[in-house]
């Protein structure tokens, strides 16, 4: 099973209530190896939410106790996002998971940056929350943004044959 981003697949799972709708990901939804997961949902947060950003250091950081997750105004939902990416894990131990394609930039899912905190729609480098976690773990990460249809095809052959 591949866990995906579950903006990605059309669901309205962001912090405005809309998606992050991706058609290539969602031409192979119906094939059933994909699991949906909003890890802010699943931390607890209501949709719609306030948007948050890391605001010191990475998802690594927040994982290790020294990163704070927190809106424009200093709403602080740091455990939140902490208990999302648990939650997520607690997914991937369910099932047999073998890789994750998340949502790029976003403060849990980003893969290769993430938005710099100072809410102006910038990024850094860096993993999301749950990003950095699913790493931790040892489960491949994929950004919507660097996966082509070769790619996606790849890993749902290797979801088929687990
Ligand atoms: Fe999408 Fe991840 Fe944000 Fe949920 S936390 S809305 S899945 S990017």
């Amino acid at each position: 099973m591949i866990i995906v981003s579950a903006c990605l697949l059309g669901l309205n799972t962001k912090y405005d209530g809309k998606t992050n709708s991706y058609a290539l990901l969602q031409r192979y939804s119906a094939l059933g190896k994909f699991i949906p997961v909003c890890p802010e949902q699943l931390g607890g947060l209501p949709t719609p939410r306030v948007p948050v950003e890391i605001s010191e250091g990475t998802g690594q950081d927040v994982l290790l106790g020294r990163g704070i997750v927190q809106g424009a105004q200093g709403e602080a939902v740091t455990s939140q996002f902490i208990q999302g990416a648990t939650e997520v894990m607690k997914i991937v131990r369910m099932f047999k998971v073998t890789a994750a394609i998340l949502k790029e930039r976003s403060p849990s899912c980003g893969v290769n940056y993430i938005y710099d905190g100072s809410f102006t729609h910038l990024a850094k480098p860096g993993q999301g929350v749950t990003a950095a976690l699913l790493q931790e773990q040892d489960i491949p990460i994929y950004s919507e943004e660097d996966l082509t249809e070769e790619r996606l095809k790849e890993l749902l052959s290797d979801a088929e044959q687990c």
